[in-house]
C-alpha cells in the first residue's frame, strides 16, 4: 500500500520541535513533540489515547515531553525529553498499517526523537515500528532491548518509599508500615510485591478488581475502595494510576505523612507541592522516584549495550537523589517539587553553557591551532 503520511511542523514556543503526521488510509493522526536535546536525543514513550480534540492531544505530549527532559536531566540519563501520542481508541483503532505509519513518521526526525512503551502502546506496537524505523527502545530482551520497563520503575519506587520513611521516621524499615497503593497495574503490582516480602502491610484499589482479588490471593494485597484508598490512615500513600491525584479536592483529604508513588504529573498544578508541604505531607517528586524505568532503557544506549546490574546500579542512587532533594526543600523552605525543577533547570542551562562555550572554542574552518 503507498503511505500517504502527510507530515506538518506545528511551531511551539520553547520546544526544538512539534510534528503533526496524519495518514487517511490507516487513520493515523498523531503528533510528536520534541521538547529538549540538550543531554542527548529526546527518549519517550508513545501514548494512544481518544483524545477530545488535536488540542487536547497537544497540550498532553508538550506537557508529557517536558516531563521526560526534567526526567531524565535529574536521573542523568544522557538523554533529553520527548513524547508521542496517537489520537484514537485502543479498541478500535489500532492495526499493523496504523504502527508502521506511526514508524514513519518516528523516522522523519532522523533519531532526534526515540520512542517506546507507554498507555496503550505495548511491545508488540513496538516490533510493528522497529520494521520502519530504527529509532525504537524498550523491545524484548531477546531483541537487544531492555524489555519491560515496570519492574525497573517499581524498584526505584519501592526504594523510594524506603528513603521516605527513613526521613520521616528515622527508621527506613517497612517491617510494620502501611502503604495504601491506588492502581494495582503493572508498576502496581510489582511494587507490592517488593513491599510484602519487606514486611509491609499493603491495601491496594483498582478499577480492575479481578487483578485485586488475585494479588490478594497470591501476595496478600488487602483490597479497598477507590475513594477509601485516598482517605485512609497509612504511612504512605502511593499513586500508582493517574496524575492530577493531588489537588485541592484530594490533598486535605489524605491521612498519611508521605506521597510517594509511580505515577506522572501528580500534582495538578505546581502549587500543590506547597499546599502538600503545608500540611506537612512528605512528597517524592514525581519524575525522580518514577524514573526507574527510563534509566533502565537508557542502559540501550551504553557503548556496550544493556547491561542489567549497570541498570540497577543507577536506580539504586534515586534515595540519594531524593534525600538531596528533601534537604534543599528543607534548607530553602521550598516544596520538594520545587527543589527537583530547579535542580532539573540548573542541569540544563549547564549543560546548555557548556554547549555553547565548546562551540565557541571550535576554531572557524581552515585555521590551524599550533
Ligand atoms: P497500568 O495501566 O499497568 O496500571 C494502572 C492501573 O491503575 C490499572 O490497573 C488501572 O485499572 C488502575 N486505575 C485506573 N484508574 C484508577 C483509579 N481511579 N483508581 C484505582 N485504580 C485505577 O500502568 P503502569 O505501567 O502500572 O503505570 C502506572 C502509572 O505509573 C502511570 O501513571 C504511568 O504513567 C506511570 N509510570 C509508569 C512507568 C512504567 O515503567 N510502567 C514508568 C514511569 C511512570
Amino acid at each position: 500500500m503507498t503511505s500517504t503520511l502527510k507530515i506538518t511542523d506545528l511551531p511551539v514556543a520553547g520546544y526544538e520541535r512539534v510534528v503533526r503526521g496524519v495518514d487517511p488510509s490507516c487513520g493515523l493522526h498523531a503528533i510528536i513533540a520534541v521538547h529538549d536535546t540538550t543531554l542527548g536525543p529526546a527518549l519517550g514513550g508513545l501514548r494512544m489515547w481518544p483524545y477530545a480534540s488535536e488540542d487536547e492531544a497537544l497540550f498532553d505530549v508538550k506537557r508529557l515531553s517536558r516531563g521526560m527532559t526534567f526526567k531524565s536531566a535529574v536521573a542523568k540519563t544522557g538523554l533529553g525529553g520527548g513524547k508521542a501520542v496517537m489520537i484514537g481508541d485502543p479498541k478500535k483503532v489500532k492495526s499493523e498499517a496504523l504502527y508502521l505509519a506511526m514508524g514513519r513518521l518516528v523516522d522523519s526526525l532522523g533519531g532526534k526523537y526515540i520512542t517506546a512503551e507507554d498507555v496503550n502502546t505495548s511491545v508488540q506496537d513496538l516490533e510493528i515500528i522497529r520494521r520502519v524505523t530504527k529509532h525504537v527502545t524498550g523491545l524484548e530482551r531477546k531483541d537487544g532491548g531492555s524489555g519491560n520497563p515496570s519492574p525497573y520503575t517499581a524498584y526505584g519506587v519501592f526504594l523510594g518509599i524506603r528513603a521516605a520513611l527513613g526521613w520521616v521516621f528515622g527508621n527506613d524499615a517497612c517491617k510494620g508500615r502501611t502503604v495504601a497503593i491506588q492502581g494495582t497495574g503493572a508498576v502496581g503490582s510489582a511494587l507490592a510485591k517488593r513491599l510484602i516480602d519487606a514486611g509491609a502491610k499493603v491495601y491496594g484499589a483498582d478499577r480492575n478488581t479481578e487483578r485485586l482479588q488475585q494479588l490478594q490471593k497470591e501476595i496478600g494485597v488487602v483490597p479497598v475502595g477507590e475513594n477509601e484508598i485516598l482517605t485512609m490512615k497509612c504511612d504512605v500513600f502511593a499513586p500508582c494510576a493517574l496524575g492530577a491525584v493531588l489537588n485541592d479536592d484530594t490533598i486535605p483529604k489524605l491521612n498519611t505523612p508521605i506521597v510517594a508513588g509511580a505515577a506522572n504529573n501528580l500534582l495538578l498544578e505546581p502549587r500543590h507541592g506547597k499546599v502538600l508541604a503545608d500540611r506537612n505531607v512528605l512528597y517524592a517528586p514525581d519524575y525522580v522516584i518514577n524514573a526507574g524505568g527510563i534509566v533502565n532503557v537508557s542502559v540501550e544506549f551504553h557503548p556496550g549495550g544493556y547491561d542489567e546490574k549497570v541498570a540497577l546500579g543507577k536506580i539504586e542512587r534515586i534515595p540519594q537523589a531524593l534525600k538531596e532533594l528533601w534537604q534543599i526543600a528543607k534548607d530553602e523552605r521550598i516544596p520538594p517539587s520545587d527543589a527537583a525543577d530547579r535542580l532539573a533547570e540548573r542541569i540544563l542551562a549547564d549543560a546548555r553553557g557548556q554547549k555553547k562555550a565548546a562551540a565557541c572554542s571550535v576554531p572557524p574552518k581552515g585555521t590551524r591551532r599550533g
